[in-house]
């Protein structure tokens, strides 16, 4: 019997110009039909512009049962943002979602996994902000972002959230995010159970997709931030991620990311705590108290 993966859906527009015909609103809805077939109930985090353009994309997902959380107020990734714009553009990426779901909105994730050693002075702010738990860190080298070092198993970030790092697998030589739209698409679906049943029973695990993977007419563009390769990499295979996505949803399936977070309990005294400010530059943390930004 494999374990329960939770699934997870990232909602963006990576289009490099708002001249392109806007697809994801439709391609947003097929994977919503596709949830509500399997009757499987996810979190869905949706980028703070869209949901402003386009709220009818969250009250859908929210009305269908699903968690709603944040994926950044713009898809840019966390390093190239100033703490002040953070704190600005994330309080009301929450409290616009908190508005259109009537949920409270207590789960972040990070455009791209972005939350790396240069970005850790996010991880008090989100506290700070009303987040209890991030699933926005990819616990491994990456060629884009990711943090080696940190444990894959949940953990308490001392002064922030709890953190659900992102699953991985060792094949030989390289780690894998195996649960993660881009694997799903290009990897057999035995890469997949193999990952899973080489986990951890204290693992929390996750899958995650974005609307784009199931646009398979899309033509080919340059997303930005990620490069061509990464770029064309996302656009193959297209057709196939649903057949892929329907056969994750056959197997086991888990609760949103907020049931998990809210069975830890608060205070979470059973997860090993991580200082941010051992692995991030010292400068560069932020914190903002009694309404007021400081930074060091
Ligand atoms: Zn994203």
């Amino acid at each position: 019997m494999l374990p329960e993966s939770s699934v997870t859906l990232d909602v963006e527009d990576l289009r490099p110009n708002a001249g392109l015909p806007e697809r994801v609103v439709d391609a947003t809805h097929r994977v919503l039909d596709l949830f509500a077939q399997f009757e499987i109930r996810a979190t869905v985090y949706v980028v703070g512009d869209l949901a402003e353009r386009r709220p009818e994309l969250v009250r859908r997902a929210a009305t269908e049962g699903h968690e709603i959380g944040l994926h950044a107020w713009t898809h840019v990734p966390l390093p190239t943002l100033s703490p002040r714009d953070f704190i600005r553009d994330t309080g009301r990426g929450r409290a616009l979602l908190q508005d259109l779901s009537g949920q409270e909105v207590v789960g972040y994730r990070a455009p791209m996994m972005s939350l790396v050693p240069e970005a850790g002075w996010v991880i008090p702010l989100l506290s700070e902000l009303g987040f209890t738990y991030s699933s926005s860190v990819l616990p491994a080298p990456s060629p884009l972002y990711g943090w080696p070092g940190l444990p894959r198993r949940p953990f308490q970030w001392l002064g922030g959230p709890v953190e659900f790092p992102c699953p991985v697998v060792r094949l030989g030589p390289i780690v894998l995010p195996y649960l993660g739209g881009t694997y799903l698409r290009l990897l057999p679906v035995a890469v997949r159970r193999f990952g899973l049943r080489r986990a951890s029973e204290d693992e929390v695990l996750w899958a995650y997709c974005h609307p784009w993977e199931f646009d398979p007419d899309e033509p080919f563009h340059q997303h930005a931030h990620i490069g061509e390769l990464a770029s064309r990499i996302a656009w193959l295979r297209r057709s196939r991620m649903e057949r892929q996505v329907r056969r994750l949803l056959s197997d086991p399936v888990g609760p949103p990311l907020a049931e998990v977070a809210a069975s830890l309990g608060i205070p979470v005294t059973s997860l090993e705590v991580i200082d941010p400010e051992r692995v991030a530059p010292r400068n560069r943390m932020a914190q903002w108290t009694d309404g007021r930004l400081r930074e060091d």
